[in-house]
């Protein structure tokens, strides 16, 4: 970790005053309007607060968290959005999640692979893992950001699983859309759970920021306020005035066109975000009725492998026994799961219980307790419309021009406008997040600096 982003992350650690959902409205603008409070928007506003600038939060949902989400109603706490720590070596997120208590449980990336029911052997993981690894190889010698799919083993009988694990499974893009550039640079393992779930930690991590919940918005005019400032409309109505404004929302409510911007976005602004389209991974949760998977280990990455319909092999994730709970999650992503957002949940159930079934018998499935059974569709989402943006290959360097202010008013964050290293993850955000407030406090202190030459021109030097 470089010295500055040390710096960054011990800053954000300080606690701060205020509450959520409770923010007085003042006649005068706030110094900055952070539009999402996710964990990016959330580090911006406490990095701000920090600086002792007046900030606001507005967002859309009536929660904090935004892709971070732990829901109740399980043996245990479950991410239905974020779930690792990924890299947790190098990952800037690890001392603050240690620091505020919360337990880390480490996982196990390596854990069986199936094809049909056939569970390979010792032999057939180690060409497995050889395939693998001479895959990652050729990613990271890489002299251009070409698609992925063209650096994998051209006569392995591992080739589609491998394809699945960096695309869909990783980037939630088919292989042949995934940046190579982006899936050499990503960290990976050791890869950590929360126990208390990593969107109640990002909810306690938010606490003491001010945030106007239920309050999407609609429109974002810059530079032409009476004040150079911004005004910020909302679908409820009410407006707000800032000097800054820091978007934090996904790339595919930004492409969506959820938020109109006056005057219109620049080129480059747009060939960014389309340059960074949003992935799709969706899981489906299972919670058994007793302890059937007593012989496996817990919190593995299980892949498994069929003949689909059409004749192609297809690939699903599951994580056995998560904090070795008796549950199973299945993991789908791009082309699979945009097919089964299409379709009722028991398309996407019927599809993880056949693999089950396959990798470990009938009676285990028997003892799924089909009422608590819950299917994701983060590209339903209204508010993230995918699940974390995936660059199309050489467009790795798209993350760095989303990330790049506009008219210095209008600055941008979100995990997006992270660095490939940490690709389309919670640490993206976090990073994205740090980078938007330093830049905002460039912007305002050079701004309040000019007022005070203005204000007393006797007193240059
Ligand atoms: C299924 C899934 C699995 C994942 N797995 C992992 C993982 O294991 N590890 C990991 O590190 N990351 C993972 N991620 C990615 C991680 O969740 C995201 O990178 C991170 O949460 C993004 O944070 P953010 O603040 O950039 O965006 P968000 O969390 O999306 O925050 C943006 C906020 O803006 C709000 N908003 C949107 N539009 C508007 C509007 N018009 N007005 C006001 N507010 C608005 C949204 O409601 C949201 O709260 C996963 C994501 C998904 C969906």
């Amino acid at each position: 970790m470089t010295t500055i982003l040390r710096l960054l992350l011990a800053s954000t650690l300080i606690a701060l005053p205020g509450c959520i959902g409770s923010a007085r409205i003042a006649a005068k603008p706030y110094d900055v309007i952070v539009v999402g409070a996710g964990l990016s928007g959330l580090t911006v506003a406490k990095d701000l607060m920090r600086n002792n600038r007046r900030v606001l939060v507005l967002e859309a949902t009536n929660r904090i968290g935004g892709r971070a989400h732990t829901i109740a109603g399980f043996s245990i706490p479950v991410d239905v959005g974020a779930a690792w720590l990924h890299g947790a070596d190098t990952n800037p997120l690890t001392a603050i999640v240690d620091w505020m208590g919360f337990r880390r449980i480490p996982t196990d990336l390596d854990g069986p692979v199936f094809f049909g029911d056939h569970r390979l052997n010792e032999r057939e993981m180690r060409e497995y893992g050889e395939a693998y690894e001479a895959t990652e190889r050729g990613l990271a010698r890489a002299h251009a950001d070409r698609p992925a799919s063209e650096f994998l083993p051209v006569a392995s009988r591992y080739r589609a699983l491998i394809a699945s694990d960096i695309g869909p499974l990783e980037s939630g893009a088919e292989i042949e859309r995934t940046s190579s550039a982006d899936a050499a640079a990503f960290q990976s393992d050791p890869d950590d759970f929360v126990k208390e779930g990593i969107g109640t930690w990002v909810q306690k991590f938010g606490r003491g920021v001010p945030v106007e919940l239920a309050t999407p918005v609609t429109g974002i005019r810059y530079g032409t306020e009476g004040d150079g400032g911004v005004l910020i409309e909302t679908a409820t109505g009410k407006t707000y005035r800032g000097r800054r404004v820091v978007v934090t929302v996904s790339t595919g409510v930004l492409a969506a066109r959820r938020i109109a911007f006056r005057p219109e976005l620049p080129q480059e602004k747009w060939a960014a975000i389309h340059g960074l389209p949003m992935g799709l991974l969706n899981k489906v949760v299972f919670q058994f009725d007793s302890d059937v998977l007593a012989a496996e280990g817990g919190n593995a990455w299980v892949l498994h492998q069929r003949t689909g319909t059409s004749g192609h092999p297809e690939v699903m994730a599951f994580v056995i026994k998560p904090l070795g709970a008796s549950m199973v999650v299945g993991f789908y992503g791009a082309e699979q799961a945009r097919r089964f957002e299409q379709l009722p949940d028991s398309h996407a159930i019927d599809y993880a219980k056949i693999a089950l079934r396959a990798m470990y018998g009938a009676n285990v499935v028997a003892h799924i307790d089909d009422a608590r059974t819950r299917v994701t569709r983060w590209g339903k989402n209204p508010w993230t419309l995918g699940s974390y943006s995936a660059a199309l290959p050489d467009a790795s360097k798209m993350h760095a021009e989303l990330g790049k202010p506009v008219g210095d008013r209008v600055f941008f964050a979100g995990e997006a406008c992270g660095p490939p290293e940490f690709n389309g993850s919670l640490a993206a955000a976090y990073v994205a997040g740090l980078q938007a407030s330093r830049q905002v406090q460039a912007s305002l202190l050079a701004a309040d600096a000019a007022r005070e030459r203005d204000r007393h021109p006797e007193r240059q030097p």
